[in-house]
C-alpha cells in the first residue's frame, strides 16, 4: 500500500509508503511564510519510505540560513510546495495537500500553536459554503 502525490502542474510526482510517523498542523512562522497559509499540514515519514516518481530534476530546495532542520521543497515550474528532507537528513516532510484524494488519515496534533497568526480563526467558527456563496453558476475555486 502506498500513497501518491504531485504538484499543481503535474510535472513532479512522488510516492510514499503508508508508514507515517506523524501528521500535524504546524503554525510556526516559517511554515506560514512558505505555505502562505495559516499553517502547514505536514506528514513526517522516514526518508527511505519516500521516492520521486516523476520530475525530480524540477524539484527546488531552500534552506534558511538560521534553520537547523527546516527547509522547503517546491516545483520549479509551478511553484507548488513539495516534500523536503530535513537538514539533519532524518525525516522527510510531506505537505499533505499535495497528496491524492486516496489519502484520508487525519492529523493528530497542532504544533507551534503559540506562534499562530493573529488573524487565525478555527474553521468551524466561520460561515461555511459548499462553493462560492451568492452565485448559482459561480466558478469553483478548485476548477
Ligand atoms: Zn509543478
Ligand atoms: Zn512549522
Amino acid at each position: 500500500m502506498s500513497y501518491k502525490g504531485s504538484c499543481l502542474c503535474g510535472s513532479v510526482c512522488y510516492e510514499i509508503s503508508e508508514d507515517i510517523i506523524s501528521f500535524q498542523y504546524c503554525y510556526c512562522s516559517r511554515c506560514r511564510r512558505s505555505t502562505g497559509s495559516a499553517h502547514a499540514s505536514n506528514l513526517i515519514i522516514a526518508p527511505d519510505q519516500f521516492q520521486w516518481t516523476k520530475g525530480s530534476n524540477l524539484v527546488g530546495r531552500f534552506e534558511p540560513k538560521d534553520a537547523k532542520h527546516f527547509a522547503t521543497g517546491f516545483c520549479k515550474n509551478c511553484g507548488s510546495n513539495l516534500p523536503w528532507l530535513t537538514q539533519s537528513g532524518q525525516a522527510m516532510i510531506i505537505p499533505a495537500g499535495t497528496l491524492d484524494e486516496s489519502f484520508n488519515n487525519t492529523p493528530e496534533r497542532n504544533i507551534f500553536w503559540g506562534n499562530k497568526a493573529p488573524w487565525y480563526q478555527l474553521p468551524t467558527t466561520l460561515d461555511t459554503f459548499e462553493s462560492v456563496p451568492g452565485k448559482s453558476d459561480a466558478c469553483r475555486l478548485d476548477d
